[in-house]
C-alpha cells in the first residue's frame, strides 16, 4: 500500500534521514521506533508532504505522492496526527470533529466514522461540547486520532501518540490502534516506547540517526537480544 524508497529529507543541509525505504501493506500495523533526534517525526513528514524529499520516492497504491501538497496527500487517503496534535484549542471536542470531517470530499457522510470515534473513545462522547484546550494530555490525543479518523482515511499515521500521557490513557490509546486496524485500516506509527508499540504491531523498524538499523517482524524484534538490551532495558 505504502512504499517509501531511499527517502533522504534535509533540513537547511542537514540530513535527517538518510535513504530510508518502509513497506506498509493493507491490514497492517508497522511501528517505527528509535531514539529522540532518530528521524522518526521526519519520516512521517516526508510522507505526509510536510517535508519535501531531497532523493527517493513515495508510493501510495501505486500512485507517487512525494512532492504532492499535504492536503491532497490527505484527500487520498493518508491521516497524518502529528507529534504536537494541532487541534482547535478553543474548539468544542464536536466542532474539531466536524473539521476533521470537511477535509474529506466527495461524501458528506460524517455518521459513521463518527460512530466509530465514539466507540474506540467513550470519553470523547462524554465531552462534546468541552472546549480542546481542556481536555487532559490524553483525551487530547484521543480527540486528535478522531479528527483523523473522521477523514475516513486507509492509512493512519500516528507520530508519538503516547506522548506526555499517563500511563492507563496510553493503553488505552493503543488499544484503539488495533480496534482501528481491525475497523479496515493501515496504521503507521512511530514511537519511542518500543515494548508497547512491539506488542501490537504486525512488523516494525528501528530507525538510529537518519538510518534504517533493523527491521523484521515486530516478535522477532521484541526477541532479539541486542534490542532486548539496547532498546527495552531487559
Ligand atoms: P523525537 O522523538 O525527539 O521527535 P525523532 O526521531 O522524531 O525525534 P526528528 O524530529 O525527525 O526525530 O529529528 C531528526 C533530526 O532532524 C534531529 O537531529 C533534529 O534536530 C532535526 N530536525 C528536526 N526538525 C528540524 C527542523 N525543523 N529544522 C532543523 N532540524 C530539524
Amino acid at each position: 500500500m505504502l512504499s517509501v524508497h531511499e527517502v533522504t529529507t534535509a533540513y537547511q543541509g542537514l540530513v535527517a534521514i538518510s535513504s530510508v525505504s518502509i513497506e506498509v501493506a493493507k491490514g497492517e500495523i508497522v511501528c517505527v521506533a528509535g531514539a529522540n533526534g532518530a528521524g522518526k517525526s521526519t519520516l512521517l513528514k516526508s510522507i505526509a508532504g510536510a517535508e519535501r524529499p531531497r532523493a527517493g520516492s513515495v508510493t501510495f497504491d501505486g500512485a507517487r505522492i512525494d512532492g504532492l501538497a499535504q492536503h491532497i496527500i490527505t484527500a487520498r487517503g493518508i491521516a497524518y496526527v502529528p507529534e504536537n496534535r494541532r487541534l482547535f484549542p478553543r474548539l468544542s471536542v464536536h466542532d474539531n470533529l466536524r473539521l476533521g470531517s470537511y477535509m474529506y470530499r466527495g461524501e458528506t457522510d460524517r455518521d459513521a466514522p463518527l460512530k466509530l470515534v465514539f466507540n474506540l473513545f467513550p470519553r470523547l462522547s462524554e465531552r462534546l461540547e468541552q472546549r480542546a484546550e481542556t481536555l487532559s494530555g490524553g483525551e487530547q490525543q484521543m480527540l486528535a486520532i478522531g479528527r483523523a479518523l473522521m477523514t475516513r482515511p486507509r492509512l493512519l499515521m500516528l507520530d508519538e501518540p503516547s506522548q506526555g500521557i499517563m500511563p492507563k490513557l496510553v493503553d488505552e490509546i493503543f488499544a484503539a490502534v488495533k480496534q482501528i486496524r481491525d475497523a479496515g485500516m493501515t496504521v503507521l506509527i512511530v514511537e519511542q516506547r518500543m515494548a508497547e508499540c512491539l506488542d501490537i504491531a504486525d512488523r516494525a523498524y528501528i530507525l538510529q540517526t537518519g538510518r534504517v538499523l533493523m527491521q523484521g517482524r515486530a516478535v522477532d524484534i521484541k526477541g532479539n537480544p541486542d534490542v532486548r538490551k539496547a532498546y527495552l532495558g531487559l
